[in-house]
């Protein structure tokens, strides 16, 4: 089916059909994703979407959620592109420009292991050292080559004081995915979208050649190959319709099934930051983020772990725990969202409380998740793995022997 815009909307009791259809087959087509997504705002249907994505859900998660407690250590702010819906990169003259110190990355991991986390995300922007001299500059005098040598020190680091690194620095090649394979528990990179289109003039990723979607489905095909247990995602609003984010749904749908290593699938809805040239794009309303983490959910099928993240739509996490999702992401007690610092985390006996509320239980895991860690011995270098299984339960959830927060003592 051509995944055109041009779509009309369903009955309820055509679109119920096609939900019952899809939660039974594990799956969805493209086209009937589509047609429900036309549908949302027919009174029911959004209704019906949710209640099919949780059945699905249910079926192969049962009733845990999952979250996993990290620190965020952005290891640099500076970035080669200019998506225009970003607020976290910055020029090197900015007073807020940062690349972080192998001291700093220390003092984060030491404040994560003291507040009982076990996942040390290293998010950071792309190759900056291809733009800015003064980076380049910045990495010669400390002997790194590229930013990634400096990512590979700080994944060191955090393995050695006791933590699990999880790395998005953007796109990577296949020696630098490989040199970062051994220490770490897992990597990512968001898909965001396959849209050509948004790479036009005036559109959000204009001036980002990192978003060129070739290179970004290169990188996802290369990650399984080197069997990365990986991260994906879906960004929604900024730009692309409806049959774009079909598209990219199928796109990492399709790249699992040839691979096998997608652990997680991201569904983000992007904050308009008032700092950016999307300052003024109307922010994606909240029944349309569940209407998609419950697609994602249907499109993916019961085994996929689908995430989303509780403080990007704080209004409907009631609503959204019952949607399809298994796992709200990282939640940090002690760093921002530096890529959302506006959206402050919820606190974690909140999202404990919620949870319960909706039926299900909250369970804290680590950057893999038990399944993966525990039945899927391939994807994972030897030596990580006795670090991975000492942070673990015997059922592969996280371990925090020396830490009991004053709200988990309550
Ligand atoms: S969204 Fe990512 S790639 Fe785009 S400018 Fe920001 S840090 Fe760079």
């Amino acid at each position: 089916m051509n995944l055109s815009e041009d779509v009309t909307p369903l009955t309820r009791p055509a679109a119920e059909a096609l939900i019952d259809a899809a939660v039974d087959a594990g799956e969805m087509a493209p086209g009937v994703a589509l047609e429900l997504a036309a549908s949302i705002r027919v009174p029911g249907v959004l209704d019906a979407l949710a209640d099919g994505a949780f059945a699905s859900k249910q079926r192969l998660k049962g009733d845990i959620i999952t979250v996993s407690r990290n620190v965020f250590l952005p290891l640099t702010n500076l970035c080669r592109n200019r998506c225009t819906y970003c607020s976290f990169a910055k020029l090197p003259d900015s007073a807020e420009a940062h690349t972080y110190s192998l001291e700093e990355v220390e003092e984060v991991i030491q404040g994560g292991v003291a507040t009982g986390c076990t996942e040390a995300l290293m998010c950071l922007g792309d190759k900056p050292e291809v733009a800015y001299g003064s980076h380049r500059e910045w990495l010669a005098e400390r002997g790194y080559r590229t930013t990634i040598d400096l990512v590979l020190e700080a994944c060191k680091l955090a393995v050695a004081g006791g933590m699990l690194p999880h790395t998005n620095a953007g796109i990577l090649s296949r020696e630098e995915m490989e040199s970062l394979r051994p220490w770490n528990a897992s990597m990512g990179l968001m898909m965001e979208t396959t849209s050509e289109r948004l790479r036009g003039k005036g559109m959000a990723h204009f001036h980002a050649p990192d978003k060129d979607p070739a290179v970004r489905i290169r990188m996802h095909e290369e990650a399984g190959e080197l069997r990365i247990p990986f991260t994906s995602g879906l960004l929604l609003g900024i730009g692309e319709n409806d049959a774009e984010r079909v598209a990219t749904l199928m796109t990492i749908r399709d790249i699992h099934r040839r691979h096998g290593h997608i652990q997680e699938v991201i569904v983000q809805p992007f904050h308009p930051k008032p700092d950016t040239p999307m300052r003024a794009v109307a922010p994606i309303r909240d029944d349309e983020v569940v209407a998609w983490v419950a697609l994602a959910r249907l499109i993916l099928g019961p085994e996929m772990n689908v995430q989303a993240p509780p403080n990007l739509a704080p209004r409907m996490l009631e609503r959204l725990a019952r949607s399809g999702l298994n796992d709200w992401g990282g939640v940090s007690p002690v760093t921002v969202d530096f890529i959302n610092p506006e959206a402050p985390w919820p606190a974690l006996r909140r999202l404990k409380e919620l949870t319960r509320d909706s039926g299900q239980v909250l369970k804290d895991r680590g950057p893999v998740y038990p399944d993966w860690l525990l039945e899927r011995p391939e994807f994972f270098d030897p030596t990580l793995k006795k670090h991975l299984l000492r942070l673990a339960t015997d059922e592969g959830y996280a371990r925090r022997p020396h830490h009991q927060s004053k709200e988990e003592a309550a």
